[in-house]
């Protein structure tokens, strides 16, 4: 076929279909938990954890969040981009020499540590004209210990904020990150909040002005802050789950991809790299457009499952690159609609299933899915 010819719509491959309406009913359900007096600040890093994130700003501008949480510089600079006004706060820690670049778009740095601080104060310093407060953010590490300024050490940094303040940058955040906040056991992180809180109410100077905020999602919708007048959560917007029963979050995405090519082999064949798979029977296999360079997960070879012609099917053999082969048994042919997350009729295999198959998290299964597949809206 020339390249004329060639199908160009985006589902004749493999894709993934993004609910917008279920992302707006689990961003819903986390304002009914959390109280509309609480400011939504959601997380958008990874590209929309995965989902693409033009694609998730569809389905969360519309109910008007406080503001928008990324991890990186470009990820911010990509919102403003897309016309995103309201407040963007990037929390991983900057290298210093990227500070300048946030600052100069409006987007408000996660400070960790009095260097970070100094370089802020470098930046707000020769202004020339006008000073406008360059607004930060500052960690405070209760347990998680990736980054923030550690509590226990309040007394010698907290002083340096407080200067810093009245030098001319503005204290925007305060917040901690929880890491257990989806364990059955939530002794750890109230415990976490605990201390937060504690500090927050002893610190003159966190004026009712500044965003106080500890939860994710599984915090926004287990745990309650005396002190917090913010949530941030992240994966339970995106339909991932949060270890709560009383709050399942509604399927967001759903993986699917075309049968390419379906045959019948005698018993005794083999399939794949590695000749890892044999036929014992004659069994029908479907090729099926669609492989680890999608995000697959290839350890799902031999041990996933997905849904073709209804029914649940294994995928058998290792998953190649661009191709993924289910032993199918009905009526399946080429064209036909193979789903490795997500529902079809009555047949369901969910992220979780995806996930604990993969040996890992409903997470990593989103943001692997790679910019081959086009994310559409359904
Ligand atoms: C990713 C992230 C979140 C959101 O966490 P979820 O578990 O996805 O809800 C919140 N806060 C910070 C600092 C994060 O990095």
């Amino acid at each position: 076929m020339s390249p004329a010819h060639r199908p160009t719509h985006p589902r004749d491959r493999a894709w993934v279909e993004v609910d917008l309406a279920a992302i707006r009913r689990n961003l819903n359900r986390v304002r009914e938990v959390a109280g509309a007096h609480v400011k939504l600040v959601a997380m958008v890093k990874a590209d929309g954890y995965g989902l693409g994130v033009r694609r998730v700003l569809e389905a969360i501008r519309p109910a008007g969040p406080f503001g928008y949480g990324v991890a990186t510089l470009d990820e911010g600079l990509e919102l403003r981009q897309l016309g995103v006004s309201e407040p963007i706060m990037v929390y991983t820690p900057l290298p210093h020499d990227s500070l300048a670049r946030c600052v100069a778009a409006g987007l408000i740095p996660a400070v960790s540590d009095l260097d970070t601080l100094a370089a802020l104060h470098r930046i707000a310093a020769p202004a020339s004209g006008p000073r406008t407060a360059i607004p930060f953010q500052i960690e405070i590490d209760t347990g998680m210990g990736r980054a923030g300024f550690h509590l226990d050490e309040a007394a010698t940094w907290w002083p340096e904020v407080e200067r810093a303040v009245r030098a001319g940058l503005r204290l925007f955040g305060v917040f901690t990150h929880l890491h257990s906040a989806d364990h059955p056991d939530l002794g750890s992180a109230r415990a976490q909040v605990e201390r937060f809180d504690r500090f927050v109410r002893g610190a003159a100077g966190i004026g009712s002005d500044v965003l106080v905020h500890c939860a994710n999602s599984a915090g926004s919708l287990r745990l309650v802050s005396r002190t917090a007048n913010a949530v941030r959560p992240g994966i339970y917007l995106y339909g991932g789950d949060i270890g709560d029963p009383a709050n399942p979050p509604r399927p967001v995405a759903a993986v699917r991809a075309r049968v390419v090519l379906v045959r019948e082999v005698p018993p005794g064949t083999t399939l794949g790299y590695g000749a890892t798979y044999t036929s014992r029977d004659t069994e029908r296999w479907a090729a099926v457009g669609i492989g680890y360079g999608d995000g697959l997960p290839r350890v799902l070879g031999n041990r996933g499952r997905a849904i073709a012609g209804g029914h649940r099917v294994p995928i058998v053999g290792r998953i190649s690159m661009d191709t993924t082969v289910v032993r199918v048994t009905g009526d399946v042919s080429v064209g036909d609609i193979v789903t490795f997350v997500g529902r079809d009729g009555e047949a369901e295999v969910s992220l979780e299933e995806v996930a604990e198959s993969a040996g890992t998290i409903g997470y990593e299964i989103l943001t692997g899915l790679s910019s081959r597949l086009p994310r559409i809206r359904t």
